[in-house]
């Protein structure tokens, strides 16, 4: 007998759990699922609301509900990383708690892990109907760039949800980085991955956790988790203004010899001036990043603390 595990980390999610569970438990009830277990961990990432007294009412409830709370608001991707360690399965199924990831996908993903030679199947939104524009622009932008400073390609659209078998959740939670980036990490681990396309999903209930400001800095996150290109960008453009400057002072010589004119020219003087400096700080700004990442990861703090959980 398989058994499932599904993830699901929630953050002030009181109005969307017990809707979710309603539809997994439907969705268990499929003829496909009829030799399968599930087992439900819950993630409560410092929620703030009545979410964990739901999910232990959940719990005791129900004898395949688990749920694991933390001590503050950790994020996403710890919540993820715990519930991961914290599963039994055989499979592993990571899922939003606002029903964005369509549970009822969950047969076509293992029908297709069982019969075909799969180890993992993942998911990507083909449209990003209902999201506003200029978020759909910066993300788009965001997995141009990064694709073209990785070795491995992230996949535009992809969520977080999946099914995965127990080998590569495995090597998932054997990198124990403290800046984490799923989808980065889901990339680089590799294996055989089948990807699944449907239309965005509208939350049913309660409201997105992500701010412009939040997902900038986990764009950075993603960036500075899986490439060191920018540090390489940042040498390429100094070098070439090196070039550029040198050329220049050679002809500003050749001038004065030739016209004896030394004075005029202050304006583009304190422009090129003003731009250096500005390259100077971007290029600096950049090995900062790096050295922030570095900092905290030396640091060798824990991903996440747990406050409680259930005891099966
Ligand atoms: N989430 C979390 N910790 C956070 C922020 C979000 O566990 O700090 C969870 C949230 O409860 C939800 C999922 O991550 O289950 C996705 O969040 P959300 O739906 O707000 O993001 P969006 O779908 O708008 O990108
Ligand atoms: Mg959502």
């Amino acid at each position: 007998m398989d058994k499932i595990s599904i993830i699901v980390s929630c953050y002030n999610e009181e109005k969307t759990v017990n809707i979710l569970i309603d539809k997994l438990e439907e969705v268990a009830q499929d003829e496909v699922f009829k030799d399968v277990e599930f087992e439900y961990v819950f993630v409560n990432d410092g929620s703030k609301d009545e979410t964990l007294n739901i999910l232990k009412k959940m719990s005791d409830e129900k004898k395949n509900v688990r749920y694991i709370s933390f001590s503050r608001n950790f994020g996403k991707e710890a919540a993820m990383l715990a519930g991961l360690e914290y599963a039994t399965g055989d499979y592993f199924a990571l899922m939003d708690a606002d029903l964005q990831d369509p549970p009822e996908l969950l047969r076509e993903m293992y029908i297709s892990i069982k019969t075909e030679d799969y180890d993992c199947i993942a998911t990507r939104r083909v449209t990003r109907k209902g999201e506003p524009l200029l978020r759909s622009f910066f993300s788009r932008t965001f997995y141009k760039l990064i694709n073209k400073m990785t070795d491995f390609e992230m996949v535009d659209g992809a969520r977080d949800y999946g099914l995965m078998t127990k080998q590569v959740r495995d090597s998932i939670i054997s990198m124990k980085e403290y800046n984490r980036y799923y989808k980065g990490l889901f990339a680089f681990v590799g294996f055989k991955k089948k990807w699944i396309e449907y239309e965005n999903v509208e939350r049913v209930a309660g409201e997105t956790k992500w701010s412009f400001w939040k997902l900038f800095k986990y764009a950075l996150e993603g960036i500075t988790a899986f490439t060191t290109t920018p540090l390489a960008i940042a040498s390429v453009i100094g070098l070439l203004f090196c070039l550029i400057s040198g050329i220049a002072i050679i002809f500003i010589i050749i001038k004065t010899l030739v016209y004896g004119d030394a004075t005029s020219g202050w304006p583009s003087l304190a422009c090129i001036i003003m731009f250096m400096g500005g390259i100077q700080l971007l290029s600096l700004g950049i090995i900062g990043q790096y050295l922030s990442k570095t900092y905290l990861e030396v640091k060798n703090r824990p991903i996440y603390i747990i406050r409680e959980h259930d005891n099966k």
